[in-house]
């Protein structure tokens, strides 16, 4: 059993007619106060989460509110992040029993391996592209990118954005950022969303007389 509680409202130990008991007020059961008897009590420190403020800033890699790198989907996608090839094991993510953390760290590095012998990556297709003529690098597309997918290069004299394929993840935010509306996704241009929602006009259209 875990029990999670207010910092202000620390578990209690007390010794009732000769036995030990525990008692706290679970956040998880409304607060209600439980009273545990227990045989023994051990203490242990809490674990905390290294401060990696430049691995972060690096690797651009989302922790929660815990302060632990956070992956995917702890049941699904246990090991994987949100950027491609980037795995995460172990105590990184929380803590863990060393059973655990041998588990999740051999889990990642099947995964590795599984990119590195297929000995090629296979891109998204659907990542932004800049239009080198609209485009005056005002910056907001690079700000707004999470995954650092837009660099800045200099093309006859002229400063703009560009898009590395490699991370861009076609999440979009960088298109309704752009002042210059320089920046697209491929497979959702203006134009064919603007079709998409012509033909869907169309055919709902309730036909008249
Ligand atoms: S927001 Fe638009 S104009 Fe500004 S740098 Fe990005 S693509 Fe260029």
């Amino acid at each position: 059993m875990f029990f999670r509680f207010e910092d202000e409202q620390p578990p209690e130990v007390v010794v009732e007619e000769g036995r030990y008991l525990v008692k706290v007020n679970g956040q998880l059961d409304g607060d209600e106060e439980l009273e545990i008897p227990v045989d023994l009590v051990v203490l242990v420190t809490g674990m905390v989460p290294r401060h990696n403020d430049q691995l972060i800033d690096v690797l651009k890699l989302p922790v929660g509110t815990d302060g632990f790198f956070n992956e995917i989907h702890p049941k699904l996608r246990p090991v994987e992040t949100v950027m491609d090839g980037v795995f995460i094991s172990g105590a990184s993510q929380g803590p863990k029993t060393l059973a655990e953390s041998v588990a999740s760290s051999l889990a990642a590095v099947a995964k590795s391996a599984a990119l590195v012998k297929k000995g090629y990556v296979d891109l998204d297709p659907y990542v932004a592209t800049v239009n080198p003529d609209l485009c005056l690098w005002c910056d907001k597309c690079q700000e707004a990118c999470p995954y650092g997918a837009i660099e800045k290069v200099t093309v006859a004299d002229k400063e703009i954005a560009h898009v590395i394929p490699s991370l861009c993840k076609g999440g979009g935010v960088c298109v309704p950022v752009c002042p210059e509306d320089a920046i697209e996704i491929t497979g959702y241009t203006d134009a064919e969303v603007k079709a998409m929602i012509d033909a869907l006009i169309k055919e709902s259209a309730v036909p008249v007389g």
